[in-house]
């Protein structure tokens, strides 16, 4: 036993230190930024600070592979909804969306404002945003990424629904030579329909890919028609987001998009590849949602991820391990004016009193209902054609006619027609939607099931190339909807998904071990991923980022209407060995760091 002293000391606690390898009882000792003992036992010895970790579980900080935190940080620095969870690292820029390069200052600040971001930008490379960061100081630390769209969008600005040219491309080219030799990790890309990158000959991406990986950088898709899959009968409108899908057809739009990504990194020559937030690559229609999810989900990995990797490639994916998703309290009737959407003109140029007025009258019902239909319409982040469940994933949180709080549409839809499940799930839903609208104009719901991962996360979650991410932003304690950018993401995802995570796949399902669980939220982003050194894992040497948790009492919040609820049982957070997080409080600190690829 040593003797020496430490800043903080964790006593009689449940070590599992990130490598996989069985807990066991003993001491973790803190001394700076470092750990400086990791014993068995209690470790003797004197501490500025010591935690009684009897009955608690310490494990090193939890590392977020798939985050947008960094589009908020300089607005919400400590990111109280990171920490209060556990964690420590996250890795921003993902899905093609990062802050730098910036070309034209006005132009991305026109950006930032549709975003909502209280934003003045000031920046312009890579560096210069690293370094901005840098200094406003963070809670925590910063792994980046640098977005596609953003590369794409300072050398093409508006003008970004084309190929792009040669003299583009070798712009694109040396804005990203400077971000990765800055220290971005790699290169995140967005290839769903209306980003910048969707536009992208495939041809642009592996060049770019490839500068990313000469310099042992990552790939980071967000697949093609992940999100934006539009029902399309005319095979000239195929690719760009359009995907043929007619009612009761095998949808398969997602499959080729995973493929795509797998092939831009062969390309590249052999690029590591993390997928973004990966789904099923194919939908079925199907009444109860979850019935095939499983075997959809082994269907994915077996001919998407494993092939991949038996073929050599290093693919690793993330998931967002709350079958919740980000989704967030919004309004009905936003759907009907998103600016996110392709609508008509007729549609577009309504108030939203004159849109639920005319709501009461047939003709227009119809007229609205082709759009929903045949139209690139989606209800938030699911079309109605292409994911023909949506009713069963959004319920109603406020309605001023009582009997539609607190259901959801498929429920209120199936009453109404309880004979027949075909014109109640088709067509009952969308003049439910209609009937709330007109009953209260204001009323709201939430996506409370994305369904594309709900029987499909323990699977995803058990693959060795799996690990659980979040997907959101950062934000402070205590959020409303409004808080969140492009006004949605103030879930409690957002809050809670990590000791969700733990929580369900180990207490209550069982899917992972407690030192599986952890792994795969420590070690395997830091290791695997992100080729870090020195984080990840609890070790002598290693950076102190650390969690202390209570098994029995984790538990995250789930109440929409109150989405920034603390989860109960995360004892102590401490980021580059200084406590930030205790009592439930933030302790107002910020010692993250930006951490650049050497
Ligand atoms: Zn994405
Ligand atoms: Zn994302």
């Amino acid at each position: 036993m040593s003797f020496s002293n430490f800043d903080i000391l964790i006593k009689g606690a449940e070590i599992v230190d990130g490598t996989g390898g069985p807990a066991y009882t003993g001491s973790v000792g803190v001394k700076g930024e470092k750990i400086a003992a990791v014993a068995a036992g209690n470790l003797e010895a004197k501490a500025d600070k010591t935690i009684n970790g009897s009955g608690l579980v310490v494990c090193p900080g939890f590392i977020d592979p798939h985050s947008h935190a960094d589009l908020s940080i300089l607005q919400y620095p400590l990111a109280e909804n990171l920490i209060m969870q556990g964690i420590t690292t996250f890795v921003g820029g993902n899905c093609g969306i990062s802050l730098a390069p910036v070309k034209d200052i006005q132009y991305f600040q026109g950006i930032i404002d549709a975003w909502g971001l209280a934003l003045k930008p000031d920046w312009k490379s890579f560096n210069d945003w690293l370094e901005k960061v840098e200094t406003a100081g963070h809670t925590p630390n910063y792994v980046p990424l640098v977005g596609h769209n953003a590369v794409r969008g300072a050398v093409m600005g508006d003008d970004f629904k084309r190929k792009a040219t040669r003299e583009e491309i070798n712009e694109m080219k040396s804005l990203l030579t400077e971000a990765m030799e800055t220290g971005a990790f790699g290169l995140s890309a967005g290839f769903d329909a209306a980003s910048a990158g969707h536009f992208a000959d495939v041809g642009e991406v592996v060049e770019l890919v490839r500068i990313a990986g000469d310099r042992g950088g990552m790939f980071a898709p967000h697949t093609r028609h992940h999100q934006s899959q539009w029902p399309a009968d005319n095979p000239s409108e195929f690719g760009y987001g359009l995907f043929h899908a007619p009612k009761g057809e095998i949808i398969t739009g997602r499959y080729h998009g995973l493929l795509e990504a797998v092939e831009i990194s062969r390309k590249a020559g052999s690029v590591p590849l993390n997928i973004a937030h990966l789904t099923p690559a194919y939908s079925v229609p199907q009444p109860h949602p979850d019935f095939l999810d499983e075997a959809l989900a082994k269907a994915t990995l077996m001919d998407v991820v494993d092939s991949a990797i038996d073929e050599g490639l290093d693919l690793n994916y993330n998931v967002i391990a709350w079958s919740r998703s980000i989704g967030s309290q919004l309004p009905v009737i936003e759907s009907f004016f998103s600016p996110l959407l392709v609508l008509p003109e007729w549609l577009r140029a309504l108030e939203k009193e004159e849109f639920t007025e005319k709501l009461r009258d047939r003709g227009f019902r119809s007229r609205v209902k082709e759009v929903i239909y045949g139209g690139k319409f989606k209800f938030g982040m699911l079309h109605p054609v292409t994911d023909p469940y949506w009713m069963d994933c959004y319920r109603i949180l406020t309605c001023k006619n009582s009997d539609y709080a607190g259901k959801t549409v498929g429920q209120i839809a199936r009453k109404l027609k309880p004979h027949s499940i075909i014109e109640a799930v088709y067509d009952e839903s969308v003049e439910t939607v209609f009937n709330i609208l007109i009953d209260d104009p204001g009323a709201t719901w939430a996506l409370i099931i994305d369904k594309r991962e709900y029987g499909a996360l323990p699977t995803f979650l058990k693959h060795p190339a799996g690990m659980p991410c979040t997907d959101v932003h950062a934000l402070p304690a205590m959020s409303s909807s409004g808080q969140g950018v492009y006004g949605y993401g103030v879930s409690p995802t957002a809050f809670g998904l990590f000791p969700h995570y733990i929580r369900l796949y180990v207490k209550e399902k069982k899917v992972l071990t407690l030192e599986e669980a952890v792994m795969k939220a420590t070690s395997v982003p830091a290791r695997k991923v992100l080729g870090l050194s020195d984080r990840g894992v609890l070790k002598e040497g290693y950076f102190a980022d650390v969690v202390v948790f209570s098994l029995d009492r984790l538990k995250e919040g789930e109440d929409f209407l109150e989405p920034s609820k603390p989860p109960e049982g995360v004892s102590c957070v401490i980021v580059n060995g200084k406590v930030v997080y205790e009592d439930m409080k933030h302790t107002g600190i910020t010692p993250g760091k930006v951490l650049r690829k050497t």
